[in-house]
């Protein structure tokens, strides 16, 4: 790894917690209110090293290949390793036992082989409750109408302990626009914490990325999942 990228990490890391202690003071909240979890896919394990040796606590991880093959690398001593992707059930016993929380839970199925595999190894698997807040096909997460029920079925569950919610909204145009999206997601979290559903515990709401944690906060976030802004721009080649 090049001095640069070291350097370009610290720099961006700074400005990423001013701007959250910013966003956070805007909204009644202080900067340790708001969880800042780097989202790390195709990151080379030494620059997320470097990250955590800042002080980074919370990384994430959205594909269990890649997840397996830098797992040895991190250095997870003060860093919680979570996993942020689309999680099919088939991979589930492959990570289990690695990661602190599932962010992307969105069917009883899921659901069930995560408790399943957790019991087997005498744990409890954290999660939240993915939510397609945007309504579009073809996108991960359980619709709104559908949210208690499906919290319901969770919650009964012996390997699972529900800590909250995420979402990634529709790729808007404008601040406008997407700060509508984390509105109504704040009040669905309000409304669930609300209901105290036993066993479901709603203190996590994971929001907000690179171009938008700022709104994702200002609207009610407490964990804002951010990668190119840290890492910079991505290169999948
Ligand atoms: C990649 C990723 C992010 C971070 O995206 P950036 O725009 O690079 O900040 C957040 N959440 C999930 C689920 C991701 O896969």
């Amino acid at each position: 790894m090049t001095e640069k990228s070291f350097r370009d990490v610290e720099y961006n890391y700074k400005f990423i917690n001013e701007r959250i202690a910013e966003a956070a003071e805007k909204s009644g909240r202080k900067r340790e209110d708001i969880t800042f979890l780097a989202a790390t896919k195709t990151v080379d394990p030494a620059v997320i090293n470097h990250a955590i040796s800042l002080g980074l606590d919370h990384i994430g991880e959205n594909r269990v290949q890649e997840l397996l093959s830098k797992y040895e690398a991190y250095d997870l001593s003060r860093c919680s390793l979570q996993f942020i992707g689309h999680l099919q059930t088939n991979k589930v016993r492959q990570i289990v036992d690695k990661v602190d929380l599932i962010q992307s839970v969105d069917s009883v199925k899921l659901a069930r082989e995560i408790s399943n595999q957790s019991v087997k190894r005498g744990k409890k698997t954290d999660i939240l409750v993915e939510v397609n807040i945007g309504r579009e096909e073809n996108k991960s997460g359980v619709f709104e109408e559908n949210l208690e029920e499906l919290l319901c079925q969770i919650a009964e569950l012996e390997g699972i302990s529900v800590k909250g919610l995420m979402t990634i909204p529709p790729i808007c145009e404008n601040e406008h626009k997407i700060s509508k999206y984390f509105y109504n997601m704040h009040k669905l979290f309000i409304d669930i914490s609300e209901k105290k559903l036993d066993n479901v515990s709603m203190n996590i709401l994971s929001m907000g990325m690179s171009a938008d944690f700022y709104e994702a906060i200002l609207e009610g976030a407490n964990m804002v999942r951010i990668g190119s802004a840290l890492f910079g721009a991505r290169n999948y080649t």
